[in-house]
């Protein structure tokens, strides 16, 4: 079985939506990214940390879908990652209110013993000296290196997230990250530049307008699912990086034709995440329920044209 790495950070969320407000929950890049990825037939481990403050049943919640926690450091006498935002009304953007990065300042990742030869890497948001440190302690080169990050990391650590970028395949990325690190309006230049600091492949998120895959000048796009109840679009980014992680360790198929698949299984388990507040559609979802989704998808994007 592929084996898949997955760091980022295990954090306490507060989110305010439209539809609602939450205080502290479990939340955190690599929750939902192992959460999305615990879907496919994989062994999948969490690297990252938390405090004495971090509820036991959080940690068995992981276990419970299979991840492997031995990477999760806990810190007894420390205090979580806190995160908290608050959406607009059209649920697209958000501020930050908070972000206490708490152990999150130092962490020193260690990636368990058994996980070092992993097929595929999974850096998930945090900081990009931490993301360099797993792909140091892999013993073989990953097949597949997939780097997530965001604007708090462009802002305050930017050489250290350039220096990783060079070292990844695949970066995915929202649409207003990729013009603050490329300074570029246009998505497609803003990819192409973003192809010249490393990744081959470029994936740029656009929340309910989904998501772009650039790769040697080809493009392809999958929107994302019209839904109709969209409560809180937390982690949608991750558990669609889980997603496209999962589905590609799972295949072994690291082919520009098997990304295109990948996106739309991000996209897919992406939609699902945004239905319940934090983590709850995603703690319990069946195999049923993915495959229905993708068969809506299909229907969504498949059309006839005959082309004289
Ligand atoms: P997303 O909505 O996919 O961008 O991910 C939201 C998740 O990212 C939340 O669960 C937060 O705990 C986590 N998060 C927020 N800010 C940061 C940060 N600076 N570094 C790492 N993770 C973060």
């Amino acid at each position: 079985m592929s084996k898949l790495v997955i760091v980022g950070t295990v954090a306490f969320d507060a989110i305010e939506t439209p539809f609602g407000k939450t205080d502290k929950i479990l939340g955190g890049a690599a929750t939902y990214i192992g959460l999305s990825a615990s879907n496919f037939n994989v062994d999948s481990a969490a690297v990252s940390i938390v405090g004495g403050d971090f509820p036991q049943d959080y940690l068995d919640l992981l276990e419970n879908r299979n991840i492997d926690i031995e990477g999760i450091e806990i810190v007894k006498d420390g205090k979580t990652f806190f995160w908290s935002g608050k959406y607009h009304n059209d649920m697209n953007s958000r501020d930050t209110l908070v972000t206490e990065l708490n152990v999150l300042e130092h962490f020193n990742p260690k990636v368990p013993e058994s996980y070092q030869d992993a097929d595929v890497v999974m850096l998930g948001n945090l900081h990009p000296a931490v993301q360099q440190g797993v792909l140091d302690q892999m013993t073989k080169k990953p097949k597949l290196a997939i780097l997530d990050t965001m604007n708090f990391w462009m802002d305050i650590a930017l050489d250290d997230l350039l220096s990783v970028i060079k070292n990844v395949d695949v970066i995915t990325i929202n649409d207003e990250e990729a013009r603050q690190l490329s300074g570029e309006y246009s998505l497609v230049v803003a990819a192409r530049k973003i192809h010249e600091m490393g990744p081959k492949y470029v994936v740029i998120k656009k929340g309910e307008h989904g998501a772009l895959l650039f790769h040697n000048g080809n493009v392809f796009y999958a929107p994302a699912l019209p839904l109709e109840e969209v409560f809180d679009p937390t982690g949608a980014g991750d558990t669609f990086a889980g997603g496209f992680a999962g589905y590609l360790a799972k295949t072994g198929d690291y082919s520009f034709e098997n990304m295109k698949t990948a996106v739309i299984y991000g996209s897919t388990l992406a939609s699902f995440c945004v239905e319940k507040f934090g983590t709850e559609r995603m703690q319990n979802l069946t195999d049923k329920e993915i495959y229905k989704r993708l068969d809506q998808f299909k229907s969504l994007t498949q059309f006839d044209i005959e082309l004289t």
